[in-house]
């Protein structure tokens, strides 16, 4: 695209800012799948631009983009009298910052009861369809990265590759997308039941392993399907009864952990959800797991421990207030409404407990944004914002859990996170500063994901 005039345009209110961007969408939308989308060159003039979260933004920065990555950013508002054909963005209103990453959401699935008949009986060439919305559906709201957690299906495998392979060669529009898979889990503890045999026996669950060469083999089959890091449940599940503290054994967890280790990807200890115990989530830190998620239980020794070996915690917060009613008289009008009374009234009385997100955040344990999405409905991810400030975590330690933490924590902090030289061109545009009110995240006014601009029409 070859922009001959120097603009000073407000990206809010003009019409040919919107239809300039709405053409760039329209290019990508129409390049031959598996085809790569080239990114074009431009740069943006930006008011307030937040490189690294926990840093002080910088005020009227010039950001040069080329062939997808940050080229240079410079202080002040550069002409580039020198190329007087470059497209350059008016941003001098909004603060800039990272693009946004979230650790775990479900791309295949959402949070209606029929979408849990929909993943068994759908091909994966329909489900594909459903993942390419809801990618573009959690892009559009301002993120540029998730990892998607798996849910014990081939079909749910298969789609969600396809679908992140066609966004990173530029012929779908999405966050990059790095997918666990199927999960690794004991016999009878994969959660694909959902509260119907019917559909625990009509083909999954994928993933099963029983002895420590068992999971081995389980681990490295996830990876030569395609996954990017292992996802494991060491323990029982909120939605099953009873919910067991440990599924599988000290010498699986092992097994596990060493594999995924030889194997250089990061892996997941996706549980924690027994009020018996934690001693699976903790044997899975003592092990080396990378992350801990979810750990609706966690004992006296679990932050510590996560602490002591460098881990990452993952919690959810929205999507338990999400999912269940407030009063005991409307448990059924959440999000998740639909699911055994039984089980509402057990989300009922944890949604009035300390959450585990708090508890970790004053042990100093480093938290990663993970909003479990498709539990609510995909582009509602920024929520999961909003409930850490509810909670009193500051805005800064918030913005850094959806940013450079969460890079970290998936050893992509060299490409993502951050906005710097060399890295990935993926950043978000704000009206105002999240810093200074965080609601505004759900109101991202433009996104450019490695170098790729989308506008969000819809705000
Ligand atoms: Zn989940």
């Amino acid at each position: 695209m070859v922009m001959a005039v120097f603009r000073r345009l407000n990206f809010r209110f003009n019409p040919v800012f919107r239809f300039v961007l709405s053409l760039t969408l329209l290019n990508l939308l129409s390049a031959p799948a598996g085809q790569c989308q080239e990114e074009s060159t431009f740069a943006l003039h930006v008011g307030t631009l937040l490189k690294k979260a926990g840093e002080s933004p910088l005020k009227d920065q010039t950001v040069l983009i080329e062939g997808g990555l940050i080229a240079s950013i410079l202080p002040g508002f550069h002409t580039f009298d020198d190329n007087p054909a470059l497209e350059i963005i008016d941003l001098r209103q909004a603060f800039v910052m990272p693009g946004l990453i979230d650790t775990h959401v479900h791309l295949s699935t959402d949070h209606r009861p029929e979408s849990t008949l929909s993943v068994v009986k759908s091909s994966s060439a329909e489900l594909a369809i459903i993942v390419a919305r809801n990618a573009e559906s959690i892009l559009m709201a301002g993120f540029t990265t998730v990892m998607d957690l798996g849910n014990g299906w081939r079909q749910h495998e298969q789609a969600v590759y396809a679908v992140r392979d066609a966004i990173s060669q530029g012929a779908l529009p999405g966050p990059e997308i790095l997918a666990a898979g199927s999960p690794i889990a004991a016999h009878g503890f994969a959660r694909t039941g959902r509260f119907n045999d019917a559909v625990e026996f009509a083909g999954g669950p994928e993933g099963t392993c029983q002895g420590p060469e068992s999971c081995r083999y389980q681990v490295l089959e996830q990876l030569y399907r395609g996954a990017d890091f292992i996802n494991v449940y060491p323990t029982g599940s909120l939605l099953q009864q009873p919910s067991p503290q440990q599924t599988l054994t000290n010498d699986e967890l092992s097994a596990i952990a060493e594999t995924a280790d030889l194997a250089g990807v990061k892996v997941i200890a996706d549980g924690g959800n027994s009020p018996v115990g934690a001693a699976g989530i903790n044997r899975a830190i003592e092990y080396g797991f990378d992350i801990i998620d979810t750990v609706t239980f966690p004992d006296n020794a679990t932050f510590r421990l996560l602490n002591r070996n460098d881990g990452y915690f993952a919690p959810h917060v929205y999507a338990l207030e999400a999912a269940v009613g407030d009063t005991p008289e409307t448990l059924e009008k959440g999000s998740m409404g639909w699911l055994p009374r039984s089980i509402l009234e057990q989300l009922y009385a944890l949604k009035q407990q300390t959450p585990s997100a708090l508890v970790g955040y004053r042990e100093k344990s480093k938290l990663i944004l993970a909003s479990d999405s498709g539990v609510f409905p995909h582009g509602d991810n920024g929520n999961e914002l909003l409930a850490y400030s509810k909670l009193g975590i500051t805005p800064a330690d918030t913005l850094a859990a959806a940013t450079i933490n969460a890079a970290t924590a998936f050893g992509i902090e060299a490409r993502t996170g951050h906005i710097a030289p060399g890295l990935e061109a993926d950043l978000v545009a704000f009206r105002e500063s999240p810093l200074e009110n965080m609601g505004i995240v759900a109101h991202p006014e433009l996104v450019i994901s490695d170098g790729r601009i989308f506008y969000m029409g819809k705000h």
